[in-house]
């Protein structure tokens, strides 16, 4: 059975049955359309652009091939390892053999804005949805809530339709953080360059609407801003509620081993599963596409291969973000520490590569719109290239 009817989880499903499952196989999701991929929302569907049909993850056909009894609109309410159960909050139960746990992960919100339909969060085929008929109702002025880069998506796909658009970010440089100080600069030139206003270093305490149809943002400054609509885009929470006292181990996730077991029969993937590192003995969670798809697959083939012939999860970690015509890539996990090199264009023009580097090591790359060239570096962060080779081996 597999707990999670998205990226991961389907990756799982279709993973199962290629590597030869033949067996009854369960798909419980919660959202109620038929599994959707993530990414566009914030771009392309946002801007309206693209259609459901075309965010599709499967199309209806190669859904039915997989033979699944697919449960769309169905929580899990409880995991019952012992007893082999899942129950669902609809009161059904559903027994396995094995399982997948691919749950994903919730938007994080701000308090106050509970109930306010002006202020939205952007997860959910549903959020888009709500979100694009504020726009078709006239919203003009948009403030996002937090530059990291679904919130930095959002800015640019509203000033892509010709919004007034403010960002607010409590750290002083956005995406510090993850890609440091020098590239978070970077990223805070790229809203400015497009008009966005970029408030940073203050947060919210507040949203109001003293009278109808005026709503307005409080800031920790005292700034007011004046809104139409706003969204908060302030990380996420893993989704691991259903297994509370399930004995599993949950913490920033739920923990698995490096081969993705949380128990001899339960495996873990995507932007829930919280892994062991096997080379660092580091745990890691990445809420990012490739790593969803990729573990999602290694999921289903190491549950039906059992723990000890079970492949480890070494994947190098790649994302995108798609941004006022740029495209961002990193590779691997740069940290905000570490040093960093551009090696190709320049920073100026929104065209170039960087490499960083950690205790002599090529540790990430990242790349705007130079494709070919980020992808280049793939093999040096495979084989942990020391840093000076790496520069060398740059093309
Ligand atoms: C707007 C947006 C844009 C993005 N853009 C990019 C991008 O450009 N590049 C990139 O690398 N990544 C991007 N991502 C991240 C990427 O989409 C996620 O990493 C990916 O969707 C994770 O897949 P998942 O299957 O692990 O989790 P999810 O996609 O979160 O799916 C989990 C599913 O489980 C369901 N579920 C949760 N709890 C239960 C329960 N108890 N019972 C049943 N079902 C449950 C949820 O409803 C959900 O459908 C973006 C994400 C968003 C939201």
């Amino acid at each position: 059975m597999v707990v999670g009817a998205s990226l991961a989880g389907m990756r799982a499903a279709e993973s199962l049955r290629s590597e030869g499952f033949a067996g009854e196989l369960a798909v419980v999701g919660a959202e109620g359309h038929l599994p959707y991929d993530r990414p566009p929302l914030s771009k392309q569907f946002l801007q309206g652009t693209w259609d459901r049909a075309r965010i599709a993850l499967r199309s209806e056909e190669r859904l039915g091939a997989l033979g699944l009894d697919l449960r769309l609109g169905a929580v899990a309410a409880d995991l019952d390892p012992v007893g082999h159960l899942v129950h669902l909050s609809d009161g059904d139960e559903l027994a396995y053999d094995g399982l997948v746990v691919a749950t994903g992960a919730a938007p994080r919100t701000l308090p106050g804005s509970e109930g306010l339909t002006w202020v939205h969060v952007l997860r959910t085929l549903d959020d888009a949805e709500s979100l694009r008929s504020a726009f078709a109702q006239g919203a003009q002025r948009m403030v996002v809530v937090g530059a990291g880069f679904i919130g930095s998506e959002v800015a640019s796909s509203c000033r892509a339709m010709g919004m007034d658009v403010t960002v607010v970010e409590a750290l002083e440089v956005p995406l510090s953080g993850v890609l440091g100080e020098q590239m978070g600069r970077v990223c805070a030139d790229l809203h400015q360059e497009n008009g966005v206003e970029l408030v940073t270093g203050v947060g919210v305490v507040g949203f109001e609407e003293p009278e109808v149809g005026s709503r307005r943002i409080r800031l920790s400054d005292g700034r007011l801003l004046p809104a139409d609509v706003a969204v908060v885009g302030i990380g996420v929470t893993p989704a691991t509620s259903w297994l509370e006292g399930s004995g599993l181990e949950v913490a920033n996730g739920v923990h698995c081993d490096g081969r993705l077991f949380a128990a001899p029969d339960v495996v873990v993937a995507g932007d829930v599963a919280n892994w062991l590192d096997e080379a660092t003995g580091d745990r890691v969670r990445i809420e990012h596409w490739t790593n969803a798809a990729e573990q999602g697959v290694l999921a289903g083939r190491n549950l039906l291969s059992g723990s000890s012939d079970a492949a480890p999860y070494d994947a190098v970690p790649y994302f995108w973000s798609d941004v006022y015509g740029s495209k961002i890539q990193v590779l691997g996990r740069p940290g905000p520490d570490d040093q960093v090199v551009v090696v190709h264009g320049s920073t100026g023009e929104k065209r170039f590569v960087a490499l960083y580097e950690r205790r002599g090591r090529l540790s990430g790359v990242l790349g705007f719109s130079s494709p070919r060239q980020v992808m280049s570096m793939r093999a040096q962060l495979v084989s942990q290239a020391r840093f000076d080779e790496a520069l060398a081996a740059f093309t």
